[in-house]
């Protein structure tokens, strides 16, 4: 199929793509590309970024050329548009020489529609010579540069090749650009713009709500039965995922699901391959199959009908919950965003962030960003108000849609139990866990209490008018707060932070959210 400039974006989108209508902002980038102007595109996954530079590539003279860092899957993408009868090719370290080769004849020949190339290839002398020789004669359509955060330093994605890509700007001015992305908070939209050189392109920024979404945060406290539990009350035969941080917990806990009687199966990066695309296979055709994942599972799954998705543990960041919860309810249909959480996952989170051997500056912003997730995670406030908040939108709050809506928090004046919970910490040397604290707190005067002589502290048996639960809340609250962090030399033993001075000095009161009774599992008769 040559370029087609004489039909509508209409007919394209009908005629080859098979759609009748326009989502949202798609009319209005498309049109904007195809009569050659510069944009940003910020749109949440699956909000159809794919045919917001595929019909202007059509529409206009020449190839569009697609810049992704997503080498796995030019050649699905490539595969389905060939399908649909574009002329389309992709670029990048898996082919032959002889097939890249190829791909360059053609190009020159003008005999593509669409061409999918890896960015360190495309910085390649000679392929950007190539351009310029294509360029004075069958045209170039535009660039595209997918997943444009991959310039943000600060992201997960950084590829250092994205801020080469100005080059696209100095050679060929005259070719509209397209960057499209699914992060959309307000400094990497800063990024993007500035790296590369965007100042001039129109933003086109999409909702990022899916109100059909109910989150749920609930405290960990038999985390499977809790999960039993939920899946028995509202999804007793439907498909959907349970993520897990470890390729450990997800074997195990998709062996437990069968046990039970739920048709689950693992999916991590440590299996063979045969079995991960099997088992993928049987989620995307099946009914009813639940996927217990680690976040290896997800990237380019588009099944519409996942009716919920469940987190076993934190996720990393904002984005990161985000983008796993936004794989449920991609048809529209009330679905579930659920996750358990509990102390025991912030400390070993704020571990493994402390001991991986990333730059110092790097664990500093994944520290903040998991510290905007525990804010998430201890909020009060409208869930869908303080996710979008995040990615910088507005949201009017009280969507009726997550838990605090449904059923408001209580939160309590906690200044002096948590007072006496960081003192506890200090006077017992910060350097134990949550459980002693508590102990200690509560008066217990066990063996481990009795071999440090924490029986004498000024502390010892303080706290009895709260029991072990809300201790643990407290706690819990304090370290996802940051007045107290786990400590990697002690095995997790909590110690003070700066941000604990104020409180010890009763110059700031503490407000905490009163958790809920963790739901109890309906015991059936058979079970009794
Ligand atoms: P993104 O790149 O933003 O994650 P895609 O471009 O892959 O999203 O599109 C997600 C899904 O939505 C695809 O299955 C695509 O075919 C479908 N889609 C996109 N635009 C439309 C539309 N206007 N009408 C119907 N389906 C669409």
């Amino acid at each position: 199929m040559a370029a087609m400039p004489n039909s509508s974006a209409q007919q394209i989108l009908h005629d080859i793509f098979g759609y009748s209508s326009f989502r949202d902002e798609q009319q209005a980038i498309v049109e904007h590309v195809a009569t050659g102007g510069d944009a940003l595109v910020l749109m949440p996954t699956g909000g159809g970024k794919s045919l917001c530079y595929q019909i202007p590539s059509l529409l206009r003279r020449g190839v569009g050329i697609v810049v992704s860092p997503l080498i796995a899957l030019m050649q699905d993408q490539v595969d389905a548009l060939r399908q649909l009868g574009v002329r389309a090719a992709f670029y990048n370290s898996s082919l032959s020489a002889e097939a890249a080769r190829e791909v360059f004849i053609a190009l020159v020949r003008g005999e593509l529609d669409m061409l999918y190339v890896a960015p360190e290839r495309l910085l390649l002398a000679n392929f950007l010579n190539t351009l310029e020789q294509v360029q004075d004669g069958p045209g170039l359509a535009l660039f595209a540069i997918d997943e444009a955060h991959c310039v943000s330093q600060w992201g997960h994605d950084f590829r250092p090749e994205y801020r080469a890509l100005t080059v696209l700007h100095e050679r060929f001015p005259e070719v509209p650009r397209i960057a499209l992305t699914a992060t959309a908070d307000a400094p990497t939209r800063r990024e993007i713009v500035e790296r590369l050189n965007l100042e001039n392109a129109r933003q086109f920024v999409s909702s990022f709500d899916r109100p059909n979404i109910r989150y749920r945060v609930t405290h960990k406290a038999n985390a499977r039965q809790q999960l039993q539990a939920f899946l028995e009350a509202e999804h007793p035969d439907d498909a959907g995922i349970v993520y897990c941080l470890s390729r450990k917990k997800v074997e195990e806990t998709a062996a437990w699901l069968k046990e039970k009687g739920w048709d689950a199966l693992p999916y991590h990066a440590g299996l063979a391959a045969a079995t991960r695309n099997a088992n993928q296979k049987r989620f995307l055709r099946e009914e009813g199959v639940i996927m217990v994942a680690t976040v290896a599972f997800g990237m380019g799954i588009d099944k519409p009908n996942v009716r919920f998705v469940a987190h076993l543990d934190l996720p990393k960041s904002m984005e990161g919950y985000y983008q796993e919860t936004g794989r449920a309810g991609r048809d529209g249909l009330p679905a579930n965003a659920w996750m358990t959480y509990g102390l025991g996952d912030v400390v070993s989170m704020r571990q493994m962030l402390d001991s991986g051997d990333a730059p110092e500056e790097r664990k500093r912003v994944e520290r903040q960003k998991l510290d905007a997730l525990l804010g998430f995670c201890e909020s009060t406030a409208c869930r869908h108000q303080t996710l979008l908040r995040y990615f910088g939108e507005e949201h009017p709050g009280a969507c009726a849609q997550c838990d605090n809506c449904l059923e408001p928090v209580d939160t309590w004046e906690a200044t002096e139990a948590a007072r006496m919970a960081l003192s506890c910490v200090y006077r017992t040397g910060q350097r134990f866990g949550v459980v002693h604290l508590i102990d200690v707190l509560l008066g217990k005067a066990n063996a481990k209490v009795e071999q440090f002589n924490h029986q004498q502290l000024s502390t010892f048996g303080i706290g009895q008018s709260l029991n072990q639960a809300q201790w643990s809340s407290v706690f819990r609250q304090l370290v996802a707060g940051g007045l107290l962090e786990a400590d990697m030399e002690t095995y997790g033993g909590l110690r003070l932070t700066e941000d604990a001075r104020p409180v010890l000095r009763g110059e700031q009161d503490v407000w905490l959210r009163r958790d809920a009774e963790p739901a109890k599992r309906k015991v059936s008769k058979a079970e009794r």
